[in-house]
């Protein structure tokens, strides 16, 4: 038996009724939680592999007992239930990885509108601005720089907690590359960490020394 296999086996067969691993898997679901830990690196509670920055919380379904694992152990045993939301099982394994990457995205878009929820409560005057921005950033396109520049800037002044990596940046047109190109070094750094790997390769130039 290979080592992954032990280890998953060692930590899921004490947390559940059945004694053989294959039955124990049955008792598991996902619950439907993520758990996003943007670049701390954690571990799968199943099968110990490092390096995860999201959990996905599966169930004992006969105890309740819980354990927080990568996707990747879900959709490798098989045996663990993916339940959608009527309640039917999720068995096809194209399926399966397409549910859970919804449900890895769903918690991103979360991640990324909860401060954006508190900054509207807050900021009464520039209301309308930030609901138009959290609009178009829901919708999975990215804001220009330097609207994304205003929100990070709203938000540090309002002492609202936020994860930059987690916005997107449009850099599609001239206006907004543009826009880019002229800001200053210590708002590039600011809105850094939300740009892309690609997006901050063909901007290098604007970014060494940052
Ligand atoms: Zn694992």
């Amino acid at each position: 038996m290979n080592h992954w296999l032990e280890t998953s086996k060692r930590n899921l067969v004490p947390l559940s009724q059945a004694e053989s691993f294959t039955e124990a898997l049955t008792e598991w679901s996902f619950t439907g939680l993520v758990l996003d830990y943007e670049d701390d690196e954690i571990e799968c509670e199943l099968c110990e592999h490092p390096d995860l920055s999201h959990h996905f919380e599966i169930r004992n379904t006969q105890n309740d007992n819980r354990l927080l694992v990568g996707s990747s152990c879900i959709l490798k045993f098989s045996e663990i239930n993916i339940r959608d939301t009527q309640g039917r099982d999720i068995t096809d394994s194209e399926e399966r990885k397409i549910y859970l990457e919804d449900a890895l995205q769903k918690k991103l878009i979360e991640t990324m509108l909860e401060p954006l929820r508190k900054l509207w409560l807050k900021d009464k005057e520039r209301r309308d601005e930030i609901a138009l921005k959290a609009k178009h950033l829901k919708s999975g396109s990215g804001i220009s720089p330097q609207e994304l520049l205003f929100l990070f800037q709203r938000m540090d002044a309002l002492q609202i907690q936020y994860t930059p990596s987690r916005y997107k940046v449009s850099l599609r047109s001239y206006q907004e590359q543009g826009e880019l190109s002229l800001m200053s070094k210590a708002h590039l750094r600011k809105i850094k960490p939300a740009l892309s790997i690609s997006q901050l390769k063909n901007h290098a130039r604007l970014f060494e020394e940052i």
